[in-house]
Parts: structure tokens; C-alpha cells; sequence
């Protein structure tokens, strides 16, 4: 399988030519040069298939220059029911990912955040994790990732990366502005490849600091220094696998179709959804769910991409989907314009200078109901009001972001096909709006029990681009 990017550069690479690193040299994303297309015959032979197994024959079509027997190996220490071990009760944890029934056939959870940060990032983290310390060790190269948080991503990349041959991460967040148990999930990991650095400022400060050393090109070949963004084409591969598995867990038969709904943020979870359908899992409608960051809602309404600028951009309880442009959005872009790189190059040349595109009057924007998309949004109160009605009703407990799904998946139930919630994240992670909703604290998985008091490795600093270099400098030692 060769990739290209969604702006034409004419290279060709392959998977692990690709893994580590980020945009491609135009700026464009990667994507297979066609979407693999799955046969009745394999969907049928898939469904009975583990998760860790199914992961091994959906990934090996995408990774063609990975021996077989090795990256089976990978997803099966990847895929374990001990990662994966936050199952809710009566549910079976060696699913990995688990269909959790409100209505029996017509509504269901799919719980995607049962590793060991609690958020579904850790699907394709833990993955990322082990593929990156196999491809470097072949290649006997190290690297640094280099990031900023405010919550689920840097956690996610440290639980993926501790203890990894060939890697370190220094993780920036904004000093004093995290929730006491965030900081402990980050902050208690004692592992030698894993720094955490506490900058006293906004995370916008973190994140400039993280491009400004980005952008020193001597100094980044020098010290290695790589990412994990959501854009990683391997993130994306490794989501397309918990599509089939949910289809598989709320159906009974092949016949049947389905329907996702998906709470969004950079568009790298539903990206991966519209790849499994491209590649012929019956999937009828991606409903794509946001807060009041609204920037996609907004496309798939009317037809225009807006980007908003930082100060657009509202902090809010699912503050995981708090985006003001959405990265991973060009590759469903460039599928809707029939794969034109040209068109994508044009459109996308407006967005970098910081405007906006319309497809309103075009044929791209009528060819949309053919992806199967639809879309809404939900605000703080329909949070709320739909963490309530969902305990009421259901006797469970959702998070703020499975509650943006929940409100917009109501909004879109077609009475014929089950709709499948994606859960990104367990309510734990965000007691403070569930206290506010439900007026208790959620439950806390036993291991996790007094993590805030254990003891704590961070380096705090001022948002001084130097002074992180000189701390890279310090602990890398080249
Ligand atoms: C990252 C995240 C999202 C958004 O996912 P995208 O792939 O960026 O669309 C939603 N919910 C939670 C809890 C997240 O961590």
C-alpha cells in the first residue's frame, strides 16, 4: 500500500515511511492511494474474529512493509483485556471494545475508553506506541516527542510511550490549569523516557512554544524531535478497527446496517468511520455531534468550512472538542472532491491565510448525503439535561463528550437501524459537570482510587522557548 498526500506532492511512501512523521512536504495528509475494499466473504469470516486479531487483518491492508507475523504480534500486545480493563459491569473487558445496550437492537454505547487514561485516544496511542518503538529499533533510530497538552492527548501519548526503546516524551501543559486528577494521571508516571513540564502560562503558550521549537529545523534534526499529533496517519488506521468491531457487537448478521454517532473534535475519530464505510462496511448514517465549538456542524449544514480564531473558540465542559479548526478534516475534503489534489491545494490555500471556503453552490456539496453524514450540535444544557436523562432513563453514567453524541444521535435516530454512541471518554474524567448534572460523584475505577496523593515528577517553567530547549538539551545528551 502506497500513501499520497491530499495535495498532490508526487512521493509515494509506505506505512513506516510515513509513521513518524507528520504533514507531508506540501502540507497536505496522508491517505492510502485507495481505500482497500473488504469482500462479504471476509466481512463474514471477520465477525467472530478477537479484537486483537481483527486489528492484525484490517491493519494489514493498510501496512505492507511490516512482516505479517511481526504486526500481528504488535496488535496482539496491544489489544489485552489488561490494557483495556475499564469495562463497566457485566460487560466483557476481553472485547477490548465492548457494545454496552440502553434499548436492546436500537441504542448502544460503544466503549472506547476503557484503557489506562480513561479517554478513547489510548485505541490508537497504545498502538502508535508499540509500532513506534518496533520501526525504531529496525531502523536503530531514537526519538523525541515533543508536545503540548491540556488534558486527554498528552496523557494518552505518556501512557502509550513509557518504558519505549528509542523514545522520549517531554509533555508541556499549562501550569495550575489542569483538574487535580488530570495532573496526577500525567504527573505520577515515574518512567524515565516520560517528562513532564508544567509551563506557567495558558496552554496556547505551551502549544507556541512547541511550534517555535518545531520550526528551528537545525535544532529538530538534531535533538529528533517528533510528534504525535492527531493527524498521524497510523492514529487514524488504528480507529478504523473499533468500526467493525462495534458493527460486529450490534448486529447479528452482515445484513444488517448501522448507524455511528461520533462526538468531534479534529475530525480524526469520524474520519476513520467514513474510511471503514468507503471500504464497504454497511454503515448508514455518520452522525458527527459537536459543542458549541461548531466549525464542522456548521459545514455539513451549509456547506462552508470556517475555521474561528483562538478567541472564537469557547472553553467548555467537553473541553476535548474545544477546536477552532479541525486537522484532520481535509481528508474527507479531498475524498468529497473526487480526490482532485488540485482543488484541495486551492481550497485549502484560502484556510491557511486564515479564511474560510464555501461548497454551498457546488457539486461537491450535493454529492454529501452519499458519505452518509449528518450533523448537529449541543451546548453546556443539553449536556447536562442529557447526563441526566440518560442516568434517569438508563441507570448509567455518561461523560460530557459521549453526552454531545448522545444529544445529537437522538436528534438522528432513523427508528430502522440501531445507532451506535461512540463513548470517548468515562465520566470520572469530568466529576466536577457530572456533580453539577447529577449532583453525585461518578465512580472511580479502584486503582485510580487516591492517585492525587501519590508522588509527582514535573519540571515548571516559565514559557520560555530557550529554556525548554536547554531541558531537551540537558536530558537527551547529544
Ligand atoms: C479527542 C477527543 C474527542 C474528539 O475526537 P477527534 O478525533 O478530535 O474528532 C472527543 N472526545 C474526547 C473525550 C476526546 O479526547
Amino acid at each position: 500500500m502506497k500513501y499520497l498526500s491530499t495535495r498532490g506532492h508526487d512521493a509515494r511512501p509506505e506505512f513506516c515511511d510515513i509513521l513518524l512523521g507528520g504533514l507531508a512536504p506540501d502540507g497536505g495528509l496522508y491517505l492510502p492511494e485507495q481505500y482497500p475494499q473488504v469482500s462479504r466473504a471476509e466481512l463474514d469470516g471477520w465477525r467472530t474474529l478477537p479484537y486483537a486479531e481483527l486489528a492484525f487483518r484490517i491493519l494489514s491492508k493498510f501496512v505492507t512493509d511490516i512482516p505479517a507475523e511481526d504486526l500481528r504480534a504488535i496488535c496482539q500486545r496491544t489489544y489485552t483485556a489488561e490494557v483495556y480493563r475499564h469495562a463497566r459491569p457485566g460487560d466483557d473487558a476481553s472485547d477490548i471494545t465492548p457494545v454496552h445496550w440502553l434499548e436492546p437492537g436500537r441504542l448502544a454505547l460503544l466503549e472506547l475508553s476503557n484503557g489506562p487514561t480513561l479517554a478513547f485516544k489510548d485505541m490508537a496511542m497504545q498502538l502508535l506506541g508499540n509500532l513506534f518503538e518496533y520501526v525504531l529499533e529496525r531502523r536503530g533510530e531514537e526519538i523525541n516527542i515533543l508536545g503540548a497538552t491540556s488534558g486527554d492527548t498528552g496523557s494518552a501519548a505518556e501512557y502509550a510511550m513509557r518504558g519505549k526503546h528509542g523514545v522520549r516524551v517531554f509533555m508541556l501543559s499549562p501550569h495550575g490549569r489542569m483538574s487535580a486528577f488530570q495532573r496526577a494521571q500525567m504527573y505520577s508516571l515515574q518512567d524515565e523516557n516520560i517528562y513532564n513540564i508544567a509551563v506557567t502560562g495558558m496552554f496556547d503558550d505551551a502549544q507556541d512554544i512547541v511550534k517555535a521549537v518545531s520550526n528551528d529545523a537545525a535544532f529538530k534534526a538534531r535533538y529528533k524531535i517528533g510528534a504525535v499529533n492527531s493527524i498521524n496517519w497510523a492514529r487514524v488506521a488504528a480507529q478504523i478497527v473499533y468500526y467493525f468491531k462495534g458493527y460486529f457487537g450490534a448486529t447479528a448478521s452482515n445484513d444488517e446496517t448501522v448507524d455511528f454517532c461520533v462526538p468531534s473534535g479534529n475530525f480524526g475519530n469520524i474520519c476513520a468511520g467514513h474510511i471503514a464505510r468507503s471500504m464497504g462496511l454497511p454503515i448508514g448514517r455518520l452522525v458527527l455531534a459537536t459543542n458549541e465549538n461548531d466549525v464542522l456542524d456548521e459545514f455539513f449544514r451549509s456547506g462552508v468550512y470556517r475555521p474561528r480564531r483562538t478567541a472564537e473558540t469557547h472553553v467548555t465542559s467537553s473541553p476535548s472538542m474545544d477546536i477552532s479548526k479541525a486537522s484532520n478534516f481535509e481528508r474527507f475534503v479531498f475524498d468529497l472532491v473526487g480526490r482532485d489534489p488540485r482543488v484541495v491545494a486551492g481550497l485549502w490555500k484560502d484556510v491557511d491565510g486564515g479564511g474560510a471556503f464555501d461548497l454551498s453552490q457546488t457539486p461537491y456539496y450535493a454529492r454529501l448525503p452519499e458519505f452518509g453524514f449528518v450533523s448537529g450540535r449541543s451546548t453546556h444544557a443539553d449536556r447536562l439535561a442529557t447526563i441526566r436523562k440518560v442516568w434517569e432513563q438508563y441507570s448509567v453514567m455518561i461523560d460530557t463528550h459521549t453526552a454531545d453524541g448522545m444529544k445529537v444521535a437522538l436528534e438522528h435516530r432513523s427508528g430502522e437501524r440501531p445507532m451506535v454512541v461512540l463513548e470517548t471518554a468515562l465520566p470520572v474524567k469530568f466529576a466536577e459537570t457530572l456533580r453539577e448534572a447529577l449532583g453525585r460523584d461518578p465512580e472511580r475505577p479502584a486503582e485510580l482510587e487516591g492517585i492525587e496523593a501519590l508522588p509527582q515528577r514535573v519540571a515548571v517553567m516559565a514559557p520560555d522557548v530557550e529554556a525548554v530547549k536547554r531541558f531537551i538539551v540537558e536530558h537527551v545528551g547529544a
